[in-house]
């Protein structure tokens, strides 16, 4: 072990107690990798601080020996953005889990960065109130992870992304200074930094606290499910709500694939004939949910559905979510491995992108199931393989790339909610021009001049864009320009 290693061993075990600090293999090797299992590293040290004066400490032992360090809430991100290295300390926020202040007047939450997503909401019930954006993991996901990923959810049609439904933050930087950006007022002077760092997948600072925002539960919601025979009208109906001036608070689409594992998995009640099936949730007022109900299923039947069915109470409505909601554990029975991609297009062009995905299985003999956030044209194909048959796992990373080159095409981001990590580090040489990555690496720069906060990951280096070939400039790949900087 490097002599710099061996002191910031030695000031960790003094800084923190003996339970927050993990260096045995045994210890560490849960650690490995976040939800994207394929990407793994055991890390050096993993610390769990359980308040924000030892994550300082962490940080400052960290800085002053050259460690870099690798924030992780809950790790089930889904991109390796909590991937660890193996020199670096992992450090794990999930002991700093309370909930600090349900502050009524203002209609906020104040809570530390490892609750989990679903907590708050529990939460807030007392007061008939939730936190709205509500990802597939939320029993299991951390408030801070889902910062750092700008994370989406069913709910995020109606009530806006992480970045809309978070008022204010404390940051630590890597250089230890603290920010506190937004709160519980309205706007903020200056620059926006409370966005930026809603989404910065760890890389500019450390989360220590959150203010999101309570809404009132609604009074009422209606589910219906219809299915199609057809994914193309499937897809079309989708955007003809939206047309419509209808605002669901959810809209789903699931595939046949999707469809049948779900069922066989939890019995939610889903027609097995379908190609297709959309689940769409309304809220509000009893009178306007009952108005737009009947605008929906007529705009579905408009569109070729062969069976509605509106769920008949709050028992059914939550039986019909669950296949959703367990759908990508359902797709995990019915294949040794899949790889869940997560585009994001332009509503219009569903139908064309699900048909271009039908034919990607076809040249590259891999079987995709669909099962996503329609109504925002988050796309989540998963592509099933097996990693044990020789060519495979490379053959489906290939594959989705190609399907976030489509995501691109038609107007679309490599990203939806899962952020880009490790893995969409070469789609992102696609989506985006050398002069757009440089200035990413600036704000980066910014906040960590060292580069030491979550090293390689989120923003490719322009030798990398270079090497895999050029970048696209604003509709059309360009030969790469000049010698890259980063
Ligand atoms: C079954 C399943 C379903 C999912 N469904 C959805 C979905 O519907 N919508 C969605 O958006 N995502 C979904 N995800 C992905 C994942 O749950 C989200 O990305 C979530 O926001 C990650 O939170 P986490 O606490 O697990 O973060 P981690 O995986 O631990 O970390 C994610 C990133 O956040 C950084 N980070 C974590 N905590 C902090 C902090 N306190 N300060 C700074 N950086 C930090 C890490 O460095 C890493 O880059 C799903 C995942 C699974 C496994």
């Amino acid at each position: 072990m490097p002599q710099r290693q061996a002191q910031a061993h030695a000031a960790l075990a003094r800084a923190l107690p003996s339970r927050a600090l993990l260096s045995e293999p045994r210890a560490l090797k849960p650690y490995e990798s976040d939800g994207l299992t394929a990407l793994r590293e055991v890390p050096w040290l993993v610390a769990l601080p359980e308040t924000v004066a030892e994550v300082r400490a962490v940080l400052a032992i960290c800085r002053e020996h050259g460690i870099a360090v690798v924030p992780r809430g809950a790790g089930t991100g889904l991109s390796g953005g909590a991937r660890p290295s193996a020199d670096g300390l992992l450090l794990g926020l999930s002991r700093l889990n309370r909930i600090l202040e349900i502050d009524l007047d203002n209609g906020v939450a104040v809570v530390e960065p490892g609750v989990r997503n679903l907590a708050i909401s529990q939460a807030a019930a007392e007061h008939g109130l939730y936190y709205a954006p509500d990802p597939s993991s939320q029993i299991a996901c951390s408030i801070g992870g889902n910062v750092a990923e700008n994370a989406g959810g069913v709910h995020c049609l109606k009530y806006g992304l992480t970045v809309h439904n978070v008022v204010g933050l404390r940051v630590l930087t890597f250089a230890g200074d603290e920010l506190v950006l937004g709160g519980r007022g309205s706007d903020d002077a200056g620059y926006d930094l409370l966005a930026l760092m809603i989404g910065s997948e760890g890389l500019l600072g450390v989360v220590t606290e959150v203010i999101v925002k309570l809404l009132p539960s609604p009074p009422e919601k209606r589910v219906v499910l219809a299915a199609f025979a057809d994914v193309s009208a499937a897809a079309d109906a989708v955007g003809a709500i939206i047309a419509a001036g209808i605002i669901p608070a959810g809209l789903e689409m699931m595939d046949q694939r999707a469809v049948q594992a779900a069922e066989a998995f939890v019995h939610a009640g889903y027609p097995q004939g379908a190609a297709a099936i959309l689940l769409c949730e309304l809220d509000g007022v009893a009178l306007e949910v009952d108005e737009a109900l009947g605008r929906v299923r007529r705009v579905l039947v408009q569109h070729g559905a062969f069976t509605l069915r509106v769920a008949v109470d709050a028992a059914d409505q939550a039986r019909l979510w669950l296949g959703r909601k367990a759908a990508f554990p359902a797709v995990g029975r019915i294949a040794p491995d899949y790889y869940c991609m997560d585009g994001t297009i332009p509503r219009a062009r569903l139908s064309e992108v699900l048909g271009a995905i039908a034919a990607l299985e076809a040249e590259y003999g891999l079987a995709v199931a669909n099962v996503f956030h329609a109504g925002d044209g988050n796309l989540h194909p998963l592509i099933l393989y097996d990693a044990n048959a020789p060519g495979e796992m490379a053959r489906a990373e290939a594959m989705g790339e190609r399907i976030l080159e489509h995501c691109v095409a038609v107007g679309g981001t490599v990203s939806g909610e899962h952020g880009v990590g490790l893995e969409k580090l070469g789609p992102m040489c696609v989506q985006f021009s050398a002069a757009e990555l440089a200035q990413m690496h600036r704000v980066k720069a910014a906040f960590d001049p060292d580069g030491r906060l979550n090293p390689g990951k989120a923003v490719p280096t322009l030798a990398r864009c270079a090497e895999v070939g050029g970048m696209h400039v604003h509709g059309g790949r360009l030969p790469f320009p000049n010698l890259p900087r980063f």
